[in-house]
């Protein structure tokens, strides 16, 4: 076979390039759009899965708020026993990445489950109102 000189090879691919992407480009977009929701997807899922790991070690099974025993994972957080958390967090990071690092670290003590309720209540008033209830009886 006869060999192209480079310059003719390039036109060609180069031709062959637009031609496939004119054809293929509504199958691209589809493939990359569902590629994206399929990563979006699985990050959530990964995500999820390292929520409830530490949601577990410091909340039981099924993990629950230390102060009123809320369940509902979406209203759970992990809360700095001896506060300070938000310095902390601004140190390693938020959300997914203070997750991580605490899996990353063995899960260390000094951390508990609470819901955003009794955590938000713990952090402006000093003390959750359900603890206040506890401790006058
Ligand atoms: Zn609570
Ligand atoms: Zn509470």
């Amino acid at each position: 076979m006869r060999k192209l000189p480079p310059e003719e090879l390039a036109r060609h691919k180069r031709e062959y390039n637009r031609e496939y992407r004119r054809t293929h480009r509504e199958r691209f977009r589809e493939r990359s759009r569902a590629a994206y929701v399929r990563l979006r997807e699985s990050n959530l899922r990964r995500t999820f899965q390292l929520r409830l790991q530490s949601l577990r070690h410091y909340g039981g099974n099924p993990p629950s708020c230390a102060c009123c025993g809320e369940t509902e994972l979406e209203f759970l957080s992990i809360d700095h026993k001896n506060g300070g958390g938000g310095k902390h967090r601004k140190q390693v990071g938020s959300g997914v990445t203070f997750h991580y690092w605490l899996r990353r670290n063995g899960f260390p003590n000094g951390y508990q489950i609470l819901c955003h309720n009794c955590n938000q209540a713990k952090g402006y008033y000093g003390g959750c109102p359900h603890m206040r209830i506890g401790d006058d009886t």
